[in-house]
């Protein structure tokens, strides 16, 4: 029996004259993401065949990995053997005894017209040799547990499960944009949505070193090999905002600090993205959920850059925005607690609805073309897959 993943792809399937372009995209992507791992890829009918090495073990790691490639909306575990009734009927048992449901129905797509029997009569033969074959498991043809589907083709083709894919488009099809990564829990979640409409990342993590420690550094790591599995491999700028914080510090009002550091964090993005070539930046921001994210924060720290801002959270509760994060894996790593470069300097009472006049005002005191140059030219760029 050889181990095969069925790979169904839905969206890039409508795009008409990028259809190819499309697919070629997602190949690549699919390639990318099982690395290390033996496989033979072939494009078949509107599906892609996964054909995996190494037993069922590799075939498991497989599963996990294009799970999470966007493009991808459902895939299977698919057994290829002979076109012999007994190998399929005794695979066929296996696969259902493995799940042990209530009821189960076998359904058959016959493309190969020169097999002998005719669909519905090897859907009968293999539905009466499971049912000689166990205890406690009926047919239902209306509403089954499980659906043993049997196709006849170049072999034959024998699986159970339809398991979700993440949908989206490829990465690479939808340009390219600079997310602001922190070490919390709201920006790889941002990421993720943005990447899921085919945008490829370019990542910017804010750093006070020696203020903040080396092990904070090492989780943004972390958190970046994490997305690296759905959103492909990427590069991380990580830029230092000592300097501009205790300039901020001593020269501008206390209660200023946070909208002011985050106007910095926006101009540095955007003069990444700048040579980068990406066209917009993307933040965790949620409406509400702190001062620095207030209606009026949102205009100020908007105000600083004449890019677009995606805010794909923006209308997410926290609670919302923590189940997602647990689904692309990123939580744990999230949750752990060392310290954020926002958190120092951090004033006692922040403005909630500063104004930007008052703001501009701060700022002329600070010089901040020279600031902002300096940080994007001794920036460190780390490549992430
Ligand atoms: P997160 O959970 O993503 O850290 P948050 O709820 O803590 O978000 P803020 O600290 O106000 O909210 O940050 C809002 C957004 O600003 C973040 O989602 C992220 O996009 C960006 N950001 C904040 N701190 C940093 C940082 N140190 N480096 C890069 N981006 C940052
Ligand atoms: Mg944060």
């Amino acid at each position: 029996m050889e181990h095969i993943i069925l790979v169904r792809y839905g969206e890039i399937g409508l795009k008409g004259q990028n259809r190819s372009y499309f697919i070629n995209l997602l190949v690549r992507n699919i390639k990318s993401s099982l690395k290390g791992l033996e496989y033979n890829l072939v494009k078949d009918q509107g599906r892609i065949l996964v054909e995996m090495r190494g037993g069922s073990k590799k075939v498991g790691e497989g599963m996990a990995r294009l799970k999470k490639v966007f493009g991808i909306v459902s895939l299977s575990r698919v057994a290829r053997v002979n076109k012999d009734m007994d190998d399929i009927q005794q695979t066929a048992l296996a696969m259902v005894q493995e799940q042990s449901p209530g009821t189960f129905k076998v359904e058959t797509r016959r493309a190969d017209k020169t097999f002998a029997l005719k669909s519905p009569e090897i859907s009968r033969a293999v539905g009466a040799y499971i049912l000689g074959n166990t205890d406690r498991t009926a047919v239902d043809v209306h509403n089954p547990e499980v659906i043993v589907n049997v196709e006849i083709r170049d072999k034959a083709y024998i699986y159970t499960l339809v398991e979700k894919g993440p949908g989206g488009l490829p990465v690479g099809s939808g340009g390219k944009g600079v997310l602001l990564l922190s070490g919390g829990i709201d920006s790889p979640v941002a990421g993720w949505m943005i990447a899921k409409r085919g945008v490829k990342l370019e990542a910017v993590h804010y750093h006070s070193f020696p203020f903040t420690s080396e092990r904070a550094r090492q989780k943004v790591v972390e958190l970046a090999k994490i997305m690296s599995g759905f959103a492909g491999p990427f590069k991380l700028h990580m830029v230092s905002l000592t300097d501009i914080q205790t300039s901020i510090n001593q020269n501008c009002p206390e209660e200023q600090g946070t909208i002011l550091t985050r106007r910095f964090m926006m101009k540095i993005a955007g003069e990444i993205a700048r040579e980068e070539g990406a066209y917009a930046l993307i933040t965790g921001e949620s409406l509400g959920q702190v001062a620095s994210q207030t209606m009026e924060s949102i205009y100020v720290t908007n105000a600083s850059v004449d890019l677009p801002v995606f805010r794909p959270l923006l209308g997410m509760d926290k609670t919302e925005i923590m189940v997602k994060a647990r689904e692309i894996g990123t939580y744990e790593t999230s949750i752990l607690p060392y310290e954020d470069c926002c958190t120092l300097f951090l004033p006692r009472h922040p403005v909630t609805k500063p104004r930007l006049d008052r703001i501009l005002q701060s700022e002329s005191h600070l010089e901040v073309g020279r600031l902002v140059t300096e940080a994007v030219n001794s920036r460190d760029i780390l490549d992430i897959s």
